[in-house]
Parts: C-alpha cells; sequence; structure tokens
C-alpha cells in the first residue's frame, strides 16, 4: 500500500534523510520547509501522512498542527510530529493539538515505518468508511441513521495487565481524566468478550504486551483483530522501555496506538481518549451505513422489502433451489374505490395492515415483498404444487376473510385480493425470474377477469 506523505522540516538535511527512507519503502514523498508552505501543500495535495519538524523559525510545528486540525480540509490527515527534544510538556502539547504520535530525533527505522504503515492503514478504513457513508447520504437515505444508539455511552475501556498492581495503576491514570468506564480484565475475559456481540464489547483494551508469558498480549492483540466481536476495537499495547522492535510489531498486528512503560498517566489518558473519539466516529459511520442499506432495500409504508430488494432476492433464491418454488402476485380489488371513500391516508393504512397479515402468513425465509402500489410478490421456497395452492387462499383469505379497521370511526373496510400462482412446473431445476413473474401476472389477470377475491393458477410447462 503506497500513499503521499509530507515531509515538514526546515532543515534541508532531515528532509532528505527522511525523504530516503520512505521512498525506499515505496512512498511518494513531497517537502515544505515552513510552516506556511505546509499547510499550503497539505490543503492543496491532501496527502496521506504529514510528518512535521516541532522546532521551526517561521511558525511551531504545534501550531501548524492546529491549523491543520482547525481546517475541515485537512483535519483528517494523520500528524506525526518529530522533535529533537523528548521535552514532557512539547509532547502533551503536540498530542493535544491532535498529533497521532511524537517521535524523537534521530527516528528509528523500523519505529518509523511502522508507525508509518499503521496510520495509513487506519486513514483508509476512515476514508473508505466515508466513502460508503456519503454514497448513502447521496442516495437520501441519511436520515435513516440518525437514530445510532451507543453515541452517548460512556466509552468502555478493559485494561489487561500481566499483574494487579500495574493494571489499577493505569486504571488510576485514566478514572479521572477520561469520561468512560474502565475495567480491569483477565485475558481469558478479554478473549470471551471477543466472541460476544460487538455492540458490547470494550472501546478500547489496553494491553501489556507481556502477560503471564512473554508475548501473551502481542497474541491476544492478534486475536482480538481477528474475532468479530471485537475486531473494530482500539488497542492500545503497552511496551517495555526500549523496545521499540516489539512496538513495530504490535503496530503491525494492527495495534491503533504503542506506548512505552513506565509512561505519563496523562499521555495514557490522552492516547485513550483520541482511540476513544475515533472508534466512536467511525461506530456512527458504521451504523450509517448499515441503516443507510436497509433503507434501500425497504419499502418505507409497508417495512416490507421493496421491488428493487424483491428481483435480487428471487434469483439468488432460484438459484438454491429453483424447482421447488412457487410465485405469487397478489393485487388488491377495487382499491381505487377505497382512496376514493376514505382517502388516500386510510387506504395507506389498510396497506400497511394487509403487508402485518399476508406476513403473518409466511415463513421467515419465504420472501414477501410490495412491488408496485397495490401489488406484493411472494415467493415460496421448498413448496410442492399442493402447499403452494394451499397458501396462496390463506393469503387471499388473510386479506379479505375479515374487514379492516381503519383510525377513524368510519365503519369496517372490506377489501378482497386476487392472487396469481406460477409454479416452475417443467421449466428445470433454474426457471428465470422475469418469467415467473409475467407467469404470475398473467394469472392474476385471470383471477380478476373471473370475478376477483380468487387465486388462480397458470400451470406452467415448457416456455
Ligand atoms: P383492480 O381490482 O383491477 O386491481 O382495481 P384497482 O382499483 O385496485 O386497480 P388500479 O390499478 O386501477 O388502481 C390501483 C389503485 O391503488 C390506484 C391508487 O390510487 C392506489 N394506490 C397505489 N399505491 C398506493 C399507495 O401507496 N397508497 C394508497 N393509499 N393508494 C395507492
Ligand atoms: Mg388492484
Ligand atoms: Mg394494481
Amino acid at each position: 500500500m503506497a500513499g503521499r506523505i509530507l515531509v515538514v522540516d526546515d532543515v534541508a538535511t532531515n528532509r532528505i534523510v527522511m525523504k530516503v527512507k520512505l521512498a525506499a519503502a515505496c512512498y511518494t514523498v513531497d517537502q515544505a520547509e515552513n510552516g506556511a508552505s505546509a499547510l499550503a501543500a497539505a490543503r492543496e495535495t491532501r496527502p496521506d501522512l504529514i510528518l512535521l519538524d516541532v522546532m521551526m523559525p517561521d511558525m511551531s510545528g504545534l501550531d501548524v498542527c492546529r491549523a491543520l486540525k482547525r481546517d475541515p480540509a485537512t483535519a483528517s490527515i494523520p500528524v506525526v510530529l518529530i522533535t529533537a527534544l523528548s521535552d514532557r510538556d512539547a509532547k502533551m502539547e503536540g498530542l493535544e493539538a491532535g498529533a497521532d504520535d511524537f517521535l524523537t530525533k534521530p527516528v528509528e527505522e523500523v519505529t518509523l515505518l511502522a508507525r508509518v504503515r499503521s496510520l495509513l492503514r487506519a486513514q483508509d478504513g476512515v476514508r473508505e468508511l466515508q466513502m460508503r457513508d456519503d454514497t448513502v447520504s447521496a442516495f437520501g437515505f441519511a436520515e435513516a441513521a440518525s437514530g445510532f444508539e451507543g453515541k452517548d455511552r460512556p466509552g468502555q475501556i478493559a485494561l489487561v495487565a500481566p499483574g494487579p498492581r500495574g493494571a489499577v495503576l493505569w486504571k488510576s491514570a485514566i478514572d479521572d481524566r477520561l469520561r468512560a468506564q474502565v475495567r480491569i480484565i483477565p485475558r481469558e475475559t478479554a478473549l470471551s468478550e471477543a466472541t460476544s456481540d460487538a455492540s458490547e464489547a470494550p472501546d478500547v483494551f489496553v494491553i501489556s504486551a507481556d502477560l503471564a508469558q512473554r508475548n501473551e498480549g502481542l497474541r491476544l492483540l492478534s486475536d482480538l483483530r481477528s474475532r468479530p466481536g471485537t475486531r473494530h476495537a482500539a488497542t492500545v499495547m503497552i511496551l517495555p522501555e526500549g523496545d521499540s522492535e516489539r512496538a513495530a510489531i504490535a503496530l503491525d498486528l494492527g495495534a491503533s496506538d504503542v506506548l512505552h512503560d513506565p509512561f505519563d498517566a496523562k499521555e495514557l489518558a490522552i492516547r485513550i481518549g483520541v482511540q476513544l473519539d475515533r472508534k466512536r466516529q467511525s461506530d456512527r459511520m458504521r451504523a450509517g451505513v448499515r441503516a443507510g442499506l436497509e433503507a434501500a432495500i425497504t419499502d418505507p409504508l409497508t417495512g416490507l422489502h421493496n421491488r428493487r430488494y424483491a428481483l435480487h432476492r428471487m434469483e439468488q433464491m432460484i438459484e438454491r433451489n429453483g424447482a421447488d418454488l412457487a410465485v405469487m402476485m397478489i393485487d388488491l380489488d377495487f382499491f381505487k374505490t377505497i382512496n376514493d371513500q376514505y382517502g388516500h391516508a386510510a387506504g395507506d393504512q389498510v396497506l400497511q395492515q394487509v403487508a402485518h397479515r399476508l406476513r403473518a402468513q409466511l415463513r421467515a425465509n419465504d420472501l414477501l415483498a410490495r412491488i408496485g402500489g397495490e401489488e406484493f410478490l411472494v415467493v415460496l421456497s421448498d413448496t410442492d404444487h399442493a402447499g403452494a395452492i394451499d397458501c396462496a387462499e390463506r393469503l387471499r383469505n388473510a386479506v379479505g376473510g375479515k374487514t379492516f379497521n381503519l383510525a377513524r370511526d368510519t365503519l369496517p373496510v372490506k377489501v378482497t385480493a386476487s392472487v396469481g400462482l406460477a409454479l416452475p412446473g417443467d421449466q428445470g431445476p433454474s426457471p428465470k425470474a422475469d418469467m415467473l413473474i409475467r407467469q404470475a401476472d398473467a394469472a392474476l389477470y385471470g383471477a380478476k377477469a373471473h370475478g376477483r377475491d380468487r387465486v388462480s393458477q397458470v400451470s406452467v410447462t415448457a416456455a
């Protein structure tokens, strides 16, 4: 995965050294020699990552970072600050300014490249999700996502440390600084969270690289990343001081961030806070995409599947077991008069109740969709001739056998339905969907012609 990286440093030699390292790893590198041109370049070329020197004559790297994060056009670009001094305050300030990491000169190559890979990967994931979310909104399904739950839930943080003492120290570092529920859990519990529902799982795991055994935390990280319940959780890996080799491995295994022990309590809290925010943002986008997709295949009036989904699903059902299907077209009789007599809103209510009644007659894996104004499509799976006719009669009776009570004080309304039924017959194991629908339509036409409120069947011979 290549990427475009902007290197910002006022010293030409530093830029060149950095460029050589990055170009060797096949990244495209742009350079800027001061804060002002860095901001301009970031806006213009939209790099995937910015490596930013802290000490520059015109503008400090911290100010550049703040300016980048303020501008919506550049706010999502990850920033790594690079400094000559390991000054604690500058480091905290940098992280609080929105930087993703802080590296000290001379920058170790393994650490640098692992960090770059990890940030680019995360960035890629966010962009992909953003694109799907935008697509869903562009198609007008955005409001479906507005009911996203969990946005106000405090963050859930799980700490997995080798002994109780360490974990308690970590916990006290976080407790006063973040609005979050912090739990200390053993490794085994972390794994069982991984198998449960993703909405219940912790948002952030903080894990020591070494637990009862060396590298056990790294193995736990891989496990969490591979399981559905915890795949989207963020992980912060804690490693011994100076262990940059394994820090790089942790990042490559998918850790969202790494931190070396002993660490500053405030730094741990800031880094976890950043991960919590990101996790929440991507949860929101994922929920938006899911709700948008759901809306795209659903008829808003009845909650049934819509035509687009029904045709697709029908093809799938034919592929799986085409010979044992039955297809029905159901159309309400003289429905126009219902609207004319009681109003369109009353007509809508009838359609909703009809949908409900039909659904109640069908099995979970039968398909029911509203494919036209007062027209419904049913595809039964695993059925035979007698079963299909029996079901068609039940559906007809579910509509016409009982009057509809509308909200206003009107008398109960009688509505009947005509049903056209098509069976694959000798069309063989994979009949054509459009052919079956046309036949069901023809049968429906027959039911209408013969007086309505009845089931009519086209028995299919080879088409
Ligand atoms: P037929 O027995 O021949 O099917 O007669 P019909 O009146 O049901 O058939 P027609 O196709 O002439 O009219 C269908 C009516 O269904 C027209 C339209 O007003 C009504 N309709 C279609 N979609 C909706 C809807 O979403 N809500 C309401 N209330 N009515 C709808
Ligand atoms: Mg009709
Ligand atoms: Mg009609």
